[in-house]
This record gives C-alpha cells, sequence and structure tokens, in this order.
C-alpha cells in the first residue's frame, strides 16, 4: 500500500491551531514535540469527555490534543428514541465539537488504520487524500457498529438506530408510511405500509419501538382514513424475554404493557428473511412490511482490526481497570488508553465480567481517562476505574417508562418516564443543550408534539432536478452515447426523457 503523507506539525504549542503541515518535510524529519500531542480517536461520548478532562487538567500548555471523527457531534444516544418520537429536536441531542471541545483541535475524518508501534494514525478525510498524524498518547474511543446477520434481505431492507441521522430517518419513515397508507385504496399495500417491525428487544429496541408507536398513535388521530388498530407493530426477539438489562419482573412488565398496546412481541424468534420487504420469521409467521429496523445488538468498531492492538475474541481493545490498553498476559501496551462500547474493560464490582456497553460507563471511564492520563504525564500513578451500576431507565413512550435503580428500586409508569428524562437531560452534555432539550418537553407539552413528515430532506435536490432544463444537445453530440449516467438525464439518448430526474435504486428509505 502507498503510504499517505504524515502530518507532524500539529500545533505543538498551541492547541487551536489547525492540524497541518508540510507533509513531504515533516515525514523527512519530524520537529521535536515541546508538548505531547494527544490524539483521541472518537469523538462520541468517552472521546468527548475524556478530551474535555484532559484539557480541563492540563491546560494548552501542557498537551496538545487532538480529537477525530468523522461527524462534527457527539450524539446522546439515550435519547435518540425520544427523537424518533420528535419529543426532541434533533439538533438537541448532539452537542457540537466545536463548541464543546474549545480549545482542542478537531479533525473530521475517518480513522482507517492504527499503527501504535510507529505511534501514528492514518486519517481519511472526507474530502482529499488519506494522511497519518502522528502522537505521544492516543486514547481510543471508537465506539460500536450494529451487530447484523447474513439475513437475505437485511442490507437492503432494514434501517438500524445508532445514530441521529437514522433515528430522523426513521421518524419520517414512519409518518411518511401512514401518509402514503392514508392516500391510497389498495388495502394491500396499506397493509404494508401500516406494518412497522423491529427486531431486538434489548433497551435501545423496546425504547424506540414503544416510542415510535406512540408517536404514530398520537398522529394517526389526524387522519380520517385510519384507525388506530390499522397498524400492525411488531417486535422480533431471540431470546425468552425483552429488556434483559432489567430483572425479569421489570421486563415481564414491560412485555405486558406492550402487549396491553397491541405490538405482536415474537420471543424467541428470529428474523429469516426479508427480502422485498416480505417478512419472515423462524416460528413461520410472514407479513409484508415497509418499516424494518434493525437495533438487535452491537459490536466494536471494526476498524480496529485495522490496528496493532491487542484485541479479544470479539475485538474489543483488552484493557486494564486503569483504562490502558494491555496485552493478554496484562502488560501495559504503553501510551495506549482505551474505552466504552469498542473497549473490554474489567468490571471491578463485579469480578471476572467486563463493563456493559452503555453510556454510565462510557461518560465515567471518559472522564477517568482524562484523569489517569493527565496523572501519567504529571509523572503519578493512574488510578482504577470502578462504578457500581446506578441502575437502568427507559422511556416507553409518553408518560409511560421503567426503571430499576440501584438494583432494588423498580418504577413502573409515570414515575420511571419522570426519572428517565431528568436523568438522561442531567447527563446530556452541555448546560445549552440541557435547556434547549427541557425547553422543548415545555412547548410540546403545551402545544402537542409535531407529527409532519420531513421525507424530501433526505433528497432536498429531487424537485430542482425534475425541474431542471437540460442543456441543448449539439447533433455530433446526440450521436455519442453518454458514458455515465448523472443526476439529470441530459442527452436524448439516455433512457429516461430529458429533465426527468434519473431513477436510482432506491429503496423506500431513500424518499
Ligand atoms: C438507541 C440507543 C439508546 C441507548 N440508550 C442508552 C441508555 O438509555 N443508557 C445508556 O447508558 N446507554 C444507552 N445507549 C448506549 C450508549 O449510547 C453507548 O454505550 C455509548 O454512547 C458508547 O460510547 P462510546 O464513546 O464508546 O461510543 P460513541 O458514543 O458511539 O462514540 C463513538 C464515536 O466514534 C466515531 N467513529 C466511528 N468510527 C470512526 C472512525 N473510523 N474514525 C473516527 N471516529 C469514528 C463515531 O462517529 C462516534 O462519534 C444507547 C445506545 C443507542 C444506540
Amino acid at each position: 500500500m502507498k503510504d499517505a503523507p504524515r502530518r507532524d506539525t500539529v500545533s505543538d504549542m498551541s492547541t487551536t491551531a489547525p492540524v497541518q503541515g508540510d507533509a513531504t518535510k515533516s515525514a523527512s524529519a519530524p520537529r521535536p514535540r515541546k508538548i505531547p500531542r494527544v490524539v483521541v480517536l472518537g469523538g462520541g461520548t468517552v472521546g468527548l469527555y475524556s478530551a474535555r478532562r484532559l484539557h480541563k487538567r492540563l491546560g494548552k500548555r501542557e498537551a496538545a490534543i487532538v480529537v477525530v471523527d468523522p461527524r462534527p457531534y457527539m450524539t446522546y444516544a439515550p435519547f435518540l428514541p425520544e427523537t424518533a418520537a420528535g419529543s426532541i429536536d434533533p439538533r438537541n441531542v448532539v452537542a457540537p465539537h466545536r463548541r464543546a471541545l474549545k480549545g482542542i483541535d478537531v479533525l473530521q475524518g475517518h480513522v482507517t488504520e492504527i499503527r501504535h508501534a510507529d505511534r501514528t494514525v492514518q486519517v481519511q478525510p472526507e474530502e482529499g487524500d488519506p494522511y497519518w498524524i502522528t502522537y505521544d498518547h492516543l486514547i481510543v474511543g471508537l465506539g460500536s457498529v450494529a451487530r447484523t446477520l447474513p439475513i437475505p434481505g437485511l442490507a437492503e431492507e432494514a434501517i438500524g438506530f445508532k445514530n441521529v441521522e437514522e433515528a430522523v430517518a426513521v421518524r419520517n419513515h414512519v409518518l411518511n408510511r401512514i401518509d402514503v397508507a392514508a392516500s391510497t385504496w389498495d388495502p394491500e399495500l396499506r397493509r404494508r405500509m401500516l406494518t412497522f417491525t423491529f427486531v431486538g428487544g434489548g433497551f435501545a429496541g423496546i425504547e424506540a419501538m414503544a416510542e415510535l408507536e406512540d408517536m404514530a398513535r398520537a398522529a394517526v388521530k389526524y387522519y380520517t382514513s385510519i384507525e388506530q388498530s390499522d397498524m400492525r407493530w411488531v417486535l422480533v426477539e431471540g431470546s425468552t424475554r425483552i429488556l434483559p438489562e432489567v430483572s425479569e419482573e421489570l421486563g415481564g412488565y414491560t412485555l405486558e404493557q406492550l402487549r396491553k398496546r397491541n405490538i405482536e412481541v415474537h420471543l424467541s424468534t428470529f428474523l429469516s428473511s426479508c427480502e422485498g420487504g416480505h417478512v419472515v420469521l423462524s416460528n413461520k409467521t410472514e407479513f409484508d412490511s415497509d418499516t424494518i429496523v434493525w437495533t438487535a445488538g452491537v459490536k466494536a468498531n471494526p476498524v480496529l482490526k485495522n490496528s496493532d492492538l491487542p484485541l479479544d475474541k470479539m475485538g474489543r481493545v483488552v484493557c486494564l481497570p486503569t483504562l490502558q490498553v494491555a496485552q493478554e498476559d496484562g502488560t501495559v501496551v504503553a501510551d495506549a488508553w482505551a474505552a466504552g462500547d469498542c473497549a473490554a474493560v474489567p468490571d471491578l464490582i463485579n469480578p471476572g465480567k467486563f463493563c456493559p456497553p452503555n453510556a454510565q460507563h462510557a461518560l465515567r471511564e471518559g472522564n477517568h481517562i482524562g484523569d489517569n492520563l493527565a496523572r501519567v504525564l504529571r509523572s503519578a500513578e493512574p488510578t482504577e476505574y470502578k462504578h457500581k451500576n446506578l441502575g437502568a431507565v427507559a422511556s416507553l413512550g409518553m408518560y409511560k417508562g421503567v426503571a430499576q435503580l440501584f438494583g432494588r428500586v423498580k418504577l413502573r409508569g409515570f414515575p420511571a418516564w419522570v426519572m428517565h428524562r431528568g436523568y438522561h437531560v442531567m447527563a446530556m452534555p452541555t448546560f445549552n443543550r440541557k435547556v434547549r432539550i427541557a425547553s422543548g418537553w415545555i412547548g410540546a407539552a403545551l402545544f402537542r408534539r409535531e407529527v409532519v413528515a420531513l421525507g424530501s430532506l433526505h433528497d432536498p435536490r429531487a424537485e430542482f432536478r425534475a425541474a431542471s432544463v437540460p442543456p441543448k444537445v449539439k447533433p455530433e453530440q446526440a450521436a455519442v452515447a453518454p458514458e455515465s449516467a448523472t443526476d439529470v438525464a441530459t442527452s436524448p439518448d439516455a433512457t429516461t426523457k430529458p429533465g426527468q430526474p434519473v431513477q436510482k435504486d432506491a429503496s423506500s428509505w431513500d424518499r
């Protein structure tokens, strides 16, 4: 592989200057750094909290911190179900890096390779060639991706629910399908449009489905041609219960609540296929569904396989309780730290187990890495991360919830829902986001939540393309077949008529 240029002249003294420099010069003679450079991979929960804490401890005179992430914001995922339900504005569920990481360099791009032995990582920016950046200390907070299976039709028909883009797309899609169903007399098409399928009964799946179902019920009140009973909501879960994060009793209560709402729950059942939107379950149930949301677990970010860091069998970075990266035998890998969904962090409260992949741990681990790295840079010993689980809170729609606190306290219904909102709004990073979210809730309580579908946001140029007048084609050009399809068909030879948008191979998610 041809090596990308190295970028070594990151603001050695100042942490506010952009990361740049003469790549060829620096590759041959890197300037010695006056202060250590810390590169943070991922600007999510771990990345944002570790960078902020480190910056707070050391200031810009003791360390230059660089955060690399393809997105310009950190997403507070526990609020994604409420975002999909329209209770929280999508802009308020993210903390923009440029505001939340003041005094810290931010690079927008994907990390594609980590060579820790050489203390360098490769970054692929959105535009332009990849390049390498060097560092003295590395923090890995690359999170996780959806854990999928090779199920026929899944990649083509389904969508995940891991980030704000997906949450907004699912919301618009559900509302759009209701609109489409309300405008057709074809009973089969209506049934398909009004059947919503979720696969995975963990926290994310249950919250996402319960919130969206609640929102859809509120939305259909505005449609004269659709009854609430016309909608079919289906949950498919492979194990014998839902919500493994809470006690059997609370899981059972949640199941009962979902069934009371006429949500069809298939336990001990797997999705066998969903080609063309025709869902086939392992218990032989078959139906057509135009909405399939996959929330069946996560796995460590696969880019870690492109690194020389020690990984466990599940692809997570092996860590010590100090959050230092370590070999399987416990030998510390110098200058490397990891936490969150992509790391196997020993759980000192439950010996022999690992900290579960959740925001509660990720943000505390992020802060702990910041503290520990500051200690190490000042020649002190790192301390071990230890956190007793506070419990779990889940929203099941407006005024409905379930919560288990400190292992013992179990709440249901309205008190659990209040606890869910209270806990998460306090955990939401940055003061201004907390205020914006709370004021959004007050606005929705006064004027009801908004149930409009803005599906065209996903293809904002469609109308302009259709309206575009193609350039006149000279006779000699007309004889030459176009080499490739463009957005607008400009040639009379094209199969699409001039001015008409080229038909892309799009599933209904692209509408
Ligand atoms: C729908 C949903 C609901 C949830 N609800 C709860 C809840 O109620 N309570 C709870 O405790 N937890 C909840 N979680 C889990 C929690 O959000 C995660 O465990 C937590 O965010 C993990 O933090 P992280 O820093 O490891 O990963 P993330 O916060 O996901 O951050 C990873 C970052 O890495 C970036 N990245 C990815 N690839 C690259 C790359 N190649 N190069 C550079 N950067 C990259 C991403 O853009 C992202 O910013 C929920 C998760 C979801 C999806």
